[in-house]
């Protein structure tokens, strides 16, 4: 066993309110640049939909993530050899049709039109600087935005039928908002011909030294998230940092920060760094199972003693055994990665929303009985192929304690009447039903955030002047 430390960013699907306020500051702070005008480190995707940059999710197009070849894990692009081979035509990238071409427009034609109607603006291209015709958008499929033939072709209609909410009256949606994963097992970081991309030893955060990269794209057709972005003017791929400089001083990412909805928590796990690749490796359906097994419980006396003995500090110690997220995670089993079966074992997690009930509902007799939560308006399947790589069972399991939980509150509230029979049939017990909501629903900013602030004098004494060049180097190539 090696013990290492990972910041993971849970994000609660049931509390976003598709404000899009986190891709904003986002984009405000980190990717306001020329040549990254089209880029989105953080955005919020409405659920069905294709996505952003088109089709994201579908492998076949991207041969993005890990495969199993035998016993072994292989790049979905390919060997090393592939790699060389392709090194100056890699044809699995996005284009800019795929992200959408980023516009602006000739404010000052507004002011100084001399047009008796009034003045409307044309999209002029940020890239070209030409009128352009819009097609497509980041955010297109906002709210339900396009028609349902197009936005039926989400992978996570796997196994469903599609056609059975392609009427208004019988659809669904949800907001998905998405970040670089900083995966344990990041597909970005092998397949970068340069050894620009590494993963931090201290906290996991995958980065991409600026002064390696030679802009070979290959880690952009890699990341199956489709994180790591080309910056046409400086030639070299950038992607999401965390907000590092935010974290080391113990503060959140600013999409943290500014979450209109509070939906995200940040915190400290341990896991097990010698079983990445068993973790990696297993049946498709039991990805979920197996990423879960090699996070450590951080009071286990085993556990803390080898952490000691492997270097973790102890603020990441103490921040492991209070944080927000292993509660979620592995505690509650609430928490689930996004498409686990890309197999880069993904650190950012999602609570499953809840959704108007369709049949099932709780008569006066039934005051104890839990509705069906097999039978909510969001399919479970679809949130199974989205979080579980398919396997329904745990998503069921975790649907019915949120469901557990707001019904007790709901009854505690409005009829002074605390039935607890249910949460014992979803495998809680009132206190931990009562930690849960205050968790979920009322969290303050320190029970969200729990971060604890780096050891600066333990790492390459230059690293705060070369920004994120020269961290020290670690397993992971960097
Ligand atoms: S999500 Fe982030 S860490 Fe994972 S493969 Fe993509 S760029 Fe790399
Ligand atoms: S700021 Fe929060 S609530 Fe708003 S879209 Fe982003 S994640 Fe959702």
């Amino acid at each position: 066993m090696k013990v290492k430390t990972q910041f993971v960013m849970v994000l609660n699907l049931d509390k976003c309110i598709g404000c899009h306020a986190c891709s904003v500051t986002c984009k405000n702070v980190w990717t306001q640049r020329s040549g990254l005008e089209y880029a989105w480190f953080n955005n919020v995707e409405t659920k069905p939909g294709i996505g952003f940059p088109k089709n994201w999710e579908n492998q076949e197009r991207y041969k993005g993530g890990w495969e199993l070849s035998g016993q072994n894990l292989k790049l979905k692009s390919g060997s090393k050899l592939n790699t060389l081979l392709n090194i100056f035509f890699n044809p699995n990238l996005p284009t800019i049709e795929d992200y959408s071409e980023p516009f602006t427009f000739d404010y000052s034609y507004l002011k100084n039109s001399e047009e008796d109607i009034f003045p409307t603006l044309k999209p002029i291209s940020a890239i070209t600087h030409k009128e352009i015709e819009i097609k497509w958008g980041v955010n297109w499929e906002d709210d339900l935005g396009t028609t349902f033939e197009s936005r039926s072709k989400d992978y996570n209609f796997k196994d469903i039928d599609s056609s059975l909410y392609s009427s208004f009256e019988n659809t669904f949606m949800i907001y998905l908002p998405r970040l670089c994963e900083h995966c344990l097992n990041p597909a970005c970081v092998a397949s970068c011909p340069s050894g620009a991309i590494y993963k931090r030893d201290e906290d996991g955060i995958v980065l991409i030294d600026q002064n390696k990269c030679r802009g070979f794209r290959m880690c952009v057709s890699a990341c199956p998230y489709k994180k790591i972005y080309y910056n046409y003017k400086s030639g070299k791929s950038e992607k999401c940092i965390l907000c590092f400089p935010r974290l080391e001083v113990g503060k959140p990412t600013v999409c943290s920060e500014s979450c209109v909805g509070r939906i995200r928590y940040i915190g400290v796990l341990l896991y097990d760094r010698d079983r990445i690749k068993e973790a990696a490796s297993c049946d498709e359906k039991e990805l979920y199972r197996s990423q879960l097994s090699i996070i450590l419980d951080p009071n286990d006396e085993e556990v803390i003693s080898k952490a000691i003995e492997d270097g973790v500090p102890e603020n990441f110690l103490d921040a492991a055994k209070i944080s927000p997220v292993y509660k979620m995670i592995k505690e509650f089993q609430i928490a689930f990665p996004l498409h686990p079966e890309f197999r880069t074992l993904p650190m950012v997690y999602y609570i499953p929303p809840l959704s108007p009930i369709q049949s099932g509902l709780i008569s006066e007799s039934d005051e104890d009985v839990l509705p069906d939560v097999s039978k909510l308006r969001i399919p479970a399947k679809f949130l199974a192929n989205m979080l579980t790589a398919g396997d329904e069972g745990p998503i069921l399991e975790a649907l019915n304690k949120l469901l557990a939980i707001r019904i007790y509150n709901r009854n505690k509230i409005l009829y002074k009447d605390c039935n607890e029979g249910f949460l014992e049939r979803s495998n809680l017990t009132v206190s931990q039903a009562e930690y849960l909501y205050k968790l979920l629903a009322i969290a303050d900013y320190s029970d969200r955030f729990v971060i604890p602030t780096l050891h600066k004098e333990n790492y390459d004494d230059n690293y705060v002047k070369k920004g994120i060049v020269g961290f020290p180097k670690n397993d992971f190539g960097g």
